[in-house]
């Protein structure tokens, strides 16, 4: 076993049951488990990783009309219960060592995919500073850690969240980027090609403010990278 291996493995303490379903299992998802997530397998839109009828085309519905900043946006699995109870047990019950498994499922799925670009660096969504204090840590920052562990790929975590954002469901989705690309800035610049990475893809608006951010500041080609995309 290597040092980093034994460094995790106290970082991130693993008992011996699955987070899903509660069995035994030597790693945190039991074979039962780990078979059953649902990947995103075939044509997927480019913009956020669904599933999509070869009919159309590359962009779904959801992401039809909607300007995008980044170049690409990848998604590992369908949103259903189970990616969903991993997620939440990752971010709300402190089982931070999901996120290795994670990141591994995601750097599988960037090398399986069609992309043949050379990244420069990994870069985290940063989590709003109130949500920080209280959760005590950023999933998006563990995955990323050992996405950097795995691929090599420095981190850069340039991105800071400036304020509080209101509430943004009932606005537009040009509203949304208007809002949300206030709320985000950069502490250094980030140049390159990059891989953006969060646990989740529900509208996206985030991630495009993100990207926004970073292609003022110089980014070459971004990969947007997530564990689940929404229904
Ligand atoms: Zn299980
Ligand atoms: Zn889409």
């Amino acid at each position: 076993m290597k040092l980093i291996d034994n460094f995790l493995e106290v970082l991130y303490p693993r008992d011996l049951t699955c987070v899903l379903c509660g069995d035994e299992s030597d790693h945190e998802l039991c074979d039962i488990c780990k078979g059953s997530l649902q990947f995103n397998i075939g044509s997927v839109c480019r913009f956020c990783g669904r599933m999509i009828m070869k009919s159309d085309y590359e962009v779904c519905h959801h992401c039809k009309g909607i300007k995008r900043y980044y170049d690409r946006g990848l998604s590992v699995t369908v949103y259903d219960e189970l990616s969903k109870k991993l997620l939440f047990n990752l971010k709300y019950h402190d089982k931070r060592y999901i996120s290795h498994t994670i990141a591994k499922y995601m750097l599988d799925y960037i090398v399986r995919s069609d992309i043949d670009i050379d990244f420069d660096v990994i870069v985290p969504v940063p989590l709003h500073t109130e949500r920080y204090k209280s959760r005590g840590y950023n999933q998006a920052e563990l995955i990323c850690n050992h996405l950097s562990y795995l691929s090599g790929l420095p981190i850069s975590k340039a991105l800071e969240r400036r304020k509080h954002t209101k509430p943004l469901n009932k606005l537009t989705a040009d509203e949304r980027l208007v809002v949300l690309h206030e709320a985000f800035e950069l502490s250094s610049k980030v140049e390159g090609n990059i891989i953006l990475v969060d646990d989740i893809f529900t509208t996206g608006s985030t991630l495009n403010a993100c990207s926004k951010v970073l292609k003022e500041s110089g980014a070459g080609y971004i990969l947007i990278i997530t564990f689940a995309v929404g229904e």
